[in-house]
């Protein structure tokens, strides 16, 4: 094993991270976390120091650290058949498989699926294909695409594009001109406090509305959104809201993508998102749950609708052209099967619902009257604390106060992860589905710790 000097100088060396301060990581501000095992919801680092992950990692390791079922799963695969491309007709037993179990487990009338290698590919292919289908239906002008704000959907071109947080588009000369941004559906953040829920989903669903007709219905091809908005804020629809959206879509002959890479496989206590509050997709986006990261590995499904045009189109037009030398990795795909037979066999989806409900409930036992807890909000395995300086007021802090990652860094050294969300005064919670009630209440009580610490 290396020496921790040296791998701190070799991580400063030669390592670009994601998503990070690099000056201020140069200069050594903030610590080195080398992570080198886990276990169930725990962690360990290279000093020993164990971490119950309430986040799941970037809430992906929805099974748990160290499922020695995928692992082998995955060693069997690689021993058996590292690769194989999936090109012109190509597959293994195992992308074979899991396309049949993702199918046997989507919402109704899904018919295909197409497999990446994580969420913002997954999310181009979208994209992709909604154009190319406009193109053979012959209507080469109907092709934006309409996301929220605070949706998240991955920073590559496009995808950082229908991202509605500015971190990922400035400097970046984003959002492209074809992504354009609509009202997220965050009650808390309304613009007149005195709206009921309802009529806060009527106010999105009119802003919606006026969007489409100021850009022509005719120039628009598709909407996407996380069922439960994740990254933005962790923030559950209002009452309502998707069957308004739906019906605005409809009338309006407009796609919609369902971007299920959090909520897939179980995060809410149902399997799909979609299911869970009605949504009809004609696309769903699925990444992190569908092999609780054990592999990377993404999946567009693709609904009947979609799917008729495009293998209808290719008599004309020729094989489609878009593909990646690891679409549906075989070990990827193994672990996806393994991933997936798990979830049914331990029950995770059922536990994720049970216990989430408990953690939603002991956080706002824990921290729900304190003065500066402007709201505790989840659905299933999923949670979010957002702060205001003065509630009654509906005041937010400075973004400068550092709240949600002063408050995080306090559960830190209690030995809980929480994360920071990237935007607003929020600590997210989206622990892996195999929690206890006892694990919940840790949090919830470490939290009110770190919380009075703070503020
Ligand atoms: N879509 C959603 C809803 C996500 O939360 C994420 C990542 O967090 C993505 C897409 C992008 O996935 P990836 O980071 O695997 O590219």
């Amino acid at each position: 094993m290396l020496r921790n000097d040296q791998i701190d100088e070799w991580d400063r060396e030669a390592f670009f991270h994601p998503s990070t301060h690099l000056a201020q990581h140069a200069r050594g501000e903030a610590p080195n976390r080398v992570i080198r095992t886990g276990s169930g919801c725990h962690i360990e680092d290279r000093e020993g120091t164990k971490l119950l992950d309430a986040f799941a990692g970037l809430y992906c390791v929805n099974v748990g650290y160290g499922r020695t079922e995928i692992a082998e799963a995955i060693a069997e695969q690689a021993k058996e058949l590292a690769y194989y491309h999936a090109y012109v007709g190509h597959g293994t037993e195992a992308s074979i498989t899991l396309a049949k179990m993702i199918l046997d487990r989507a919402p109704k009338g899904m018919s295909k699926v197409y497999f990446g290698l994580g969420g913002s590919d997954a999310n181009e292919t979208n994209v992709k294909l909604i154009w190319y289908y406009n193109n053979i239906l012959g209507r080469p002008e109907k092709k934006k695409i309409i996301s929220r704000w605070r949706g998240y959907h991955g920073s590559g071109l496009v995808t950082g594009s229908l991202t509605g947080l500015e971190l990922f588009h400035k400097k970046f000369d984003l959002p492209l001109a074809q992504v354009i941004h609509t009202e997220a559906p965050y009650y808390l953040r309304r613009p007149n406090k005195g709206m009921s829920e309802a009529e806060f989903t009527a106010y999105c669903v009119a802003e919606l509305e006026a969007l489409i007709e100021r850009e022509g219905p005719d120039t628009i091809a598709a909407f996407i959104g996380e069922p439960l908005m994740g990254t933005g804020g962790i923030v559950p629809p209002p009452e309502g809201y998707w069957p308004a959206i739906q019906e605005v879509l409809d009338r309006h002959d407009i796609l919609l993508v369902a971007d299920e890479v959090v909520t897939g496989f179980g995060r809410l206590g149902s399997m799909f998102g979609s299911d869970h509050y009605g949504i009809r997709p004609d696309l769903i986006t699925i990444a992190k749950g569908l092999t609780s990261a054990y592999a990377p590995l993404s999946g567009s499904i693709v609904g009947d609708k979609m799917w008729k045009v495009l293998e209808q189109g290719t008599d004309e037009n020729g094989p489609i052209g878009h593909g990646w030398t690891y679409s549906a990795h075989p070990i990827g795909a193994a672990a996806g099967v393994a991933n997936l037979k798990l979830l049914d066999e331990l029950n995770l989806i059922e536990n994720a619902g049970r216990v989430g409900a408990y953690l939603n409930k002991a956080l706002a036992e824990a921290v729900g009257d304190h003065a500066h807890v402007a709201e505790v909000r989840g659905e299933g395995m999923i949670a979010a604390v957002e702060f205001q300086k003065d509630v009654e007021a509906g005041e937010f802090f400075d973004p400068a106060d550092k709240v949600g990652a002063r408050i995080s860094a306090k559960l830190l050294e209690q030995g809980v992860i929480a994360r920071a969300m990237p935007q607003g005064d929020i600590l997210g919670f989206a622990p892996p589905f195999c929690l206890t009630e006892s694990q919940a209440d840790e949090i919830a009580g470490k939290t009110a710790k770190a919380v009075a610490e703070v503020l």
